[in-house]
């Protein structure tokens, strides 16, 4: 199994999957014309995505879906919340699932979660091919047992590391975005990114990127220490997700 980013952050957000045989976009918060040339850099034709998963409504995650969709008769996977919250003219192309259920699209298992957040019906979702797993995990204000236990022996985690307290404290953010940021269903702060890989199974892990890193209220200079340290690793195997570049393909292997 392979992934890659496009780009990660509250200016857009758009993540790539790939078994081989089946390739999916989850979220897609750059117009159709930025996606897609962000996907040539990665050499991901348009016609070969398979599905596009959305966590929730945030434009930051959905901005591109209904041309994406449109364009090249994508389907969209989504929960009933969210879906409510997409376009008329997209609506043809939306399968629904429960947050509660796995399901499959080709040989790509997806088992979705809930998430607290300031959206409608909001997601993450862990997705494995049978024989690894890969966690996702962003836009979410606090951990909760059912996020631990999902996340729990993945592969690969693609984790929110947003902001740190002191800088969005005492940043140029007005109060009520402070507030809407640092709470329980805001965004995950460093120390919570931290904290939860303490707490779970990480034994397995290949990969760990920090995703939507706030580009005014952290650093990763200041995040790459903090969560090596919670997983005692180098600092250079912590990788970071850029709001521009994303990441390159990264792939989950037999050791
Ligand atoms: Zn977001
Ligand atoms: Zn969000």
């Amino acid at each position: 199994m392979k992934f890659a980013s496009l780009g990660s952050g509250s200016r857009g957000n758009a993540t790539i999957v790939t078994t081989g045989k089946t390739t999916v976009m989850i979220d897609c918060g750059f117009s159709a014309r930025e996606a897609v040339k962000r996907l040539q850099m990665l050499s991901v034709e348009p016609e070969r995505i398979d599905a596009i998963l959305i966590t929730h409504e945030h434009a930051d995650h959905m901005a591109g879906v209904r041309v994406m969709a449109r364009k090249y008769n994508i389907p969209v996977y989504t929960t009933p919340g969210t879906a409510g919250c997409l376009p008329v003219d997209v609506q043809s192309h939306i399968h629904e699932f429960n947050c509660h259920h796995p399901f499959s699209i080709n040989d790509l298992e997806i088992q979705p979660f809930p998430v607290p957040h300031d959206a409608r019906e909001p997601s993450q979702f862990v997705l494995g091919d049978g024989q690894y797993r890969l966690g996702l995990l962003t836009d979410v204000g606090s951990l909760t047992p059912i996020i631990e236990q999902t996340l729990s022996g993945c592969d690969a985690l693609l984790l929110e590391a947003n902001h740190d307290m002191t800088m969005l404290e005492q940043g140029e953010y007005p109060e009520h975005l402070k507030q809407r940021v640092g709470g329980r269903l805001g965004h995950l702060n460093n120390v919570q990114s931290a904290t939860l890989l303490e707490k779970i199974d990480t034994s397995n892990l290949q990969h760990i990127m920090a995703m939507h890193i706030s580009e005014k209220n952290n650093c990763p200079t200041i995040v790459v220490p903090l969560l090596a340290e919670a997983l005692g690793c180098e600092h250079d195997w912590i990788g970071i997700a850029q709001q521009d570049a994303g990441f390159g393909w990264r792939e989950i292997t037999n050791r």
